[in-house]
């Protein structure tokens, strides 16, 4: 099984004088890890999906790094159950009580805390998604899928939908790892696409990460989890001014407290910080005052907003710069601050300029190509 860490920084990033423009903050490696676990009951009538579900959890993570938000997978683990089916839906969980239409949940959870002896509820160091071989319909819990305990808990169902394709399937892994993270349900009525994470539905992959969700995806509990901080969703400009209106000052706050402001607040795009003061303004950096001593800051745009994504897919054409140690993002990152850049292939860690159109592309799994729109 192949290991779905995404990123592994153990070398400078080799930035080039182009790119100046580009917050060239090292990712450190979080401490903190999501487990992915594949329990199959002794009368499981399918047992090889865990590719498949690894897969799954893997599109989104690539879904949240685009939004600034990397967590580490741990490798797969896959648990052969000497219990039955019928034992997860039936047995007391020790959690739920008479609640039996849950016990399935709770007994998914017990199993991956006898697996993981160093587990316990609500996790401070790791969350939990839990793929299930049951098929719960007789439970009638209501739920295709749930999260209690800091786990994510992804019944048959679920993966028999991810098989076929659905998309609204993939993406209930990121909607319920959303809720291991304390993220509740968001107001979806007058959101225009791309759709919130905790909106109920079937958005995926037009989903997005906003304030709302980085409230408590990088709360000082949960920051742990993610390459980034709050800071490296900015690109940033050294010894510039925003033109615009101050919209909030807050005094006495680091640039980094201050990127984290603007990025949980919904109204906050940009920032301009200087000494010890926060503001937060319109403007883009392409129209600044230069002032020494000040910092012009602007949320980056999401790669997906700004290219056209070719997942498993290779361009065709030559490569005529390569970089090492950048994640799908710094790439797309690189790439848009580039104006000879139109198109990149990433990999692993490394990121290719290349020109091509995804037409024309070669099929070639774990490779991502992407196009300027
Ligand atoms: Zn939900």
């Amino acid at each position: 099984m192949k290991k779905i860490k995404i990123i592994a920084i153990t070398t400078l990033l080799s930035l080039s004088g182009a790119l100046s423009f580009v917050s060239q903050n090292l990712l450190a490696q979080p401490s903190k890890t999501v487990r992915v676990l594949y329990i199959i009951p002794s009368d499981a009538e399918r047992a090889d999906r865990a590719s498949l579900v690894t897969k799954a959890v893997e599109h989104n993570q690539k879904k949240w790094a685009d939004y600034g938000a990397t967590f580490v997978a741990e490798s797969i683990a896959v648990i052969n159950s000497d219990k039955t089916s019928n034992w997860f839906l039936t047995n007391n969980d020790g959690f739920h009580g008479q609640n039996k239409q849950w016990y399935w949940l709770g007994n998914a959870w017990n199993t991956a805390k006898s697996w993981y002896s160093d587990a316990e509820n609500f996790d401070s160091n790791h969350k939990y998604i839990i793929f299930l071989e049951v098929d719960h319909a007789s439970a009638n819990s209501g739920a295709a899928a749930a999260a209690n305990f800091g786990a994510a808990v992804m019944p048959k169902g679920i993966i028999d939908s991810i098989e076929k394709g659905n998309y609204s399937a993939v993406g209930s892994i990121g909607h319920e790892l959303g809720h291991t993270f304390g993220i509740p349900h968001e107001d979806c009525d007058n959101q225009s696409n791309p759709k919130g994470l905790m909106c109920n539905g079937g958005n995926y992959p037009n989903v997005k990460l906003t304030a709302f969700h980085y409230k408590h995806l990088f709360s000082d509990k949960n920051e742990d989890f993610f390459y980034e901080k709050p800071i490296n969703s900015f690109t940033l400009k050294e010894n510039s001014v925003l033109k615009g209106n101050i919209t909030r000052t807050i005094q006495n706050t680091g640039l980094e407290e201050c990127a984290k402001l603007c990025l949980i607040d919904d109204n906050c795009g940009s920032i301009v910080h200087f000494d010890s003061t926060c503001e937060f303004k319109g403007g883009q950096l392409e129209n600044v005052w230069n002032i020494s001593g000040y910092t012009s800051a602007v949320i980056k745009k999401p790669a997906s907003e700004s290219f056209i994504i070719g997942e498993d897919k290779v361009l065709t054409g030559v490569i005529w710069k390569t970089t090492q140690g950048l994640n799908f993002q710094q790439c797309a990152s690189s790439c848009l601050a580039n104006s000879d850049c139109n198109s990149f292939v990433h990999f692993n860690t490394t990121c290719e300029f290349k020109y091509g159109d995804l037409e024309s592309a070669w099929d070639i799994q774990g490779y991502t190509s992407a196009v300027k729109r």
